[in-house]
């Protein structure tokens, strides 16, 4: 590189500092979050459990709700779940770090028992009711939310009401594909994970420490 380039170089980061430096000044408010992550990539759930792992490393405290099919023994349950309650001097103190509910165990997923399902759903989002009116949690993860309110098991209006009426400093994540515009336009960050390429579609099965 000529100087003459360097120097081009040095005076367009320079600038680029600047742009950057000054958004980071604008940025000064606070808030609780509403995150979304949806998409056909892997990774949505993933995401909001390494969110789950930087909150709880600051002494924050967490509730996992899980909208699923069937349980499968995940990684993440496990740890999460291992984990005891806030050690002395915590600002939670005693309190556990992690509530974590399992909310779709016994989804049919059939047109037969569509009513059974949407009061699975239902009896769900009243445990989750609680998480969001109750200041002492200050991250609530809702993963795979989108698959109950799509096929309109959950009313996305109340679910949006729920989640507005939070604890102003709660934040919350959505994982699931196919989030709903609603829930999109709600959100303060979203991201939309891409498929690319993934493993399962060369024969292999999902691998521990990976995908559960
Ligand atoms: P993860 O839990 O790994 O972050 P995810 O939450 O983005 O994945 P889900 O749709 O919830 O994705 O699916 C969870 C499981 O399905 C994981 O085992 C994941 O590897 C797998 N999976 C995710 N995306 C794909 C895909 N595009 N094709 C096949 N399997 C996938
Ligand atoms: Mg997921």
């Amino acid at each position: 590189m000529s100087r003459d380039e360097q120097q081009k170089h040095r005076n367009k980061m320079v600038r680029k500092k600047q742009v950057v430096d000054a958004a980071i000044e604008r940025a000064d408010r606070d808030k609780g979050l509403l995150v979304v992550l949806t998409g056909n990539g892997k990774g949505k759930s993933s995401s909001a459990f390494g969110m789950m792992a930087r909150a709880l490393g600051h002494d924050m405290k967490v509730g996992v709700a899980q909208f699923i099919k069937g349980r499968s023994d995940t990684g993440e349950e496990k740890f999460f779940t291992g984990l005891g309650p806030f050690p002395a001097g915590s600002r939670h103190e005693g309190e556990p770090q992690v509530t974590w509910h399992v909310l779709g165990e016994g989804f049919t997923w059939d047109t037969q028992n569509l009513e059974a399902d949407r009061q699975k759903a239902q009896e769900g989002w009243r445990e989750v009711k609680k998480m969001l009116s109750d200041s002492s949690f200050d991250l609530v993860i809702l993963d795979e939310l989108t698959y109950p309110v799509s096929y309109k098991w959950l009313d996305v209006e109340e679910v949006l009401a729920d989640i507005a009426a939070r604890p102003a400093m709660q934040h919350v994540v959505i994982t699931g594909r196919a989030a709903l515009q609603a829930l999109i336009d709600a959100a303060d960050t979203v991201t939309e994970l891409a498929d690319k390429k993934h493993a399962f579609r060369d024969g292999i099965r999902a691998q521990k420490g990976i995908d559960l």
